[in-house]
């Protein structure tokens, strides 16, 4: 769930927190999306000086609401290269989690941003979701992330490829198999043109046969949308055939029964 601080989100942790406890969800957890190397890399998240006010804004939510177990995390964007900056960020407060997720396919495209629309209609889908699965494969290998975000976020606008991309999911279950790294189950795209939770049950197929654990997650970034359509995911995972989601604390995963 997100804050204000990456500018595109509303409502306070404190918020959200409520909303939580209102729907009665027992734990929930922070993961705004963190600054980059450099401030001013693009204007969808926090700056580097901003990242203590985020920890802080959790820490009140926590005192506020001791009924309720809330969790520390950073939704971090990977880019081939940020490794050492990635690992940096992770020194600096005590995390429960990263979500590491790939928004980028280049230095200046990321595909999930309405204002680039027009790059989609340059490009030949099939080619952008091969370079997306590319990076979030490489992500997976880092070991640097507990979960991978929304693992098909390409489909978003809903220009899909013709071709079979399930030797693409393949690769990418592999590699978060081996690390051992998570993949949520993301309800915001239910929200998006796709009308879709992230991933598809094509590639949660492939993960459950890899063991690789879930999460459940609604990326809200208003109070209103936590926890939002949870029953749809849950169905997708019993689809899927999993049993079992996982919780984090200090980056440590425990198995809960769906
Ligand atoms: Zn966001
Ligand atoms: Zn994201």
């Amino acid at each position: 769930m997100h804050t204000p601080l990456c500018g595109h989100a509303v409502g306070e942790p404190v918020d959200y927190a409520r909303r939580a406890l209102e729907i009665g969800l027992t734990e929930i957890g922070f993961a705004d999306h963190s600054p980059m190397a450099k401030d001013g890399f693009d204007d969808w998240r926090m700056r580097d000086r901003q990242l203590d006010k985020y920890v802080a804004k959790v820490r009140l939510a926590q005192r506020m609401f001791p009924q309720l177990i809330i969790r520390l995390g950073l939704e971090v964007d990977y880019l081939p290269g940020q490794e050492s900056w990635i690992r940096k960020l992770a020194a600096r407060h005590p995390w429960d989690y990263f979500i590491g997720s790939v928004h980028y396919v280049s230095d200046s495209w990321d595909i999930d941003n309405p204002a680039k629309l027009s790059e989609w209609k340059k490009r030949d889908a099939f080619e952008v979701w091969s370079a997306y699965f590319e990076r979030l494969t490489q992500a997976a290998e880092s070991r640097l992330f507990q979960i991978i975000g929304h693992a098909d976020l390409p489909k978003k606008f809903g220009f899909r490829p013709t071709q079979d991309c399930r030797p693409l999911y393949r690769d990418f279950v592999t590699a978060a198999a081996q690390a051992g790294c998570a993949i949520e189950l993301n309800t915001a795209g239910l929200r998006k043109d796709c009308r879709e939770i992230y991933p598809c049950l094509e590639l949660l197929k492939i993960a459950r046969v890899k063991q690789v654990p879930i999460t459940f997650g609604s990326d809200a970034h208003a109070p209103e949308e936590v926890g939002l359509n949870f029953a749809e995911a849950v169905d997708l995972a019993r689809q899927a055939r999993y049993r079992e989601t996982c919780r984090f604390h200090c980056r440590q995963h425990e198995f809960i029964r769906i």
